[in-house]
């Protein structure tokens, strides 16, 4: 099965680590296929604003030289460790309120999607691209309560039909409520920090290319967790 991961951050948003190691350190803990996913974070509210001003999100005006530096980290990938790279962000909606804020990642993105257009606007336009929608840590976490997103599973008789999976467990939490909901999943690490490697992670019993892997997901099929440990 593949070993994957759909949820990182680097230095494009708030992750600490710079893409390049980014993609050495998985290549080199032995992952098939992995998703770079930095923050696409709404500017319509002081928290965004404050977001914008460190730098901590990426923006209409930079997702370009993004895009081109994962394709060529992805490129080197493939060559060295036999490694798919797949281009994503993860939209995200911070709000005061914990019941009003939700991420998702949009797994092969192709143009930019901004984080203030309403969910519809990001359902479609992320259809329009081909690309998946991944909801994010769902449920309450286990360490950063005042940051919960609790917005796409309040609001999932309205939004599931739209979302191609949902985060079944984010880094060291587990959401029981979607195998109770029988919705699919995936597992992530939410990669922030070197340590984050050893996590949750997503197997895929599928062909390591982008198509078939995008199937696997939407359709439930040959998906299993792990606790990656090292
Ligand atoms: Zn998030
Ligand atoms: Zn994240």
């Amino acid at each position: 099965m593949l070993l994957c991961d759909f949820h990182i951050h680097t230095t494009y948003s708030d992750g600490s680590v710079e893409l390049r190691r980014t993609i050495d350190l998985f290549g080199q803990a032995g992952f098939d296929v992995i998703a770079i996913t930095d923050h696409v974070v709404n500017g319509d509210n002081p928290l965004g604003k404050l977001a914008h001003r460190f730098k901590y999100s990426v923006t209409a005006s930079n997702f370009d030289q993004y895009m081109s530096d994962i394709r060529q980290e992805a490129e080197r990938a493939h060559d060295k460790y036999g490694m798919l790279v797949i281009p994503g962000i993860e939209i995200t909606k911070n709000h005061l309120s914990t019941d009003n804020s939700a991420h998702m990642l949009i797994i092969d993105v192709q143009d930019f999607i901004p984080a203030c257009i309403s969910y519809e606007e990001i359902f479609l336009e992320a259809k329009k691209q081909n690309a998946l929608t991944i909801a994010c840590h769902p449920h309450y976490m286990s360490a950063k309560s005042d940051r919960d997103t609790l917005f796409l599973w309040n609001n999932r008789d309205k939004y599931a039909r739209y979302i191609d999976a949902w985060e079944i467990a984010n880094r060291d939490d587990v959401f029981n409520v979607i195998s109770l909901k029988k919705y699919p999943y995936i597992a992530n690490s939410d990669f922030h920090k070197p340590r984050h490697l050893y996590s949750w992670k997503t197997l895929l019993n599928c062909d390591k290319e982008i198509d078939p892997i995008k199937q696997c997901i939407k359709h439930n099929k040959g998906v299993a967790l792990t606790l990656f440990r090292n």
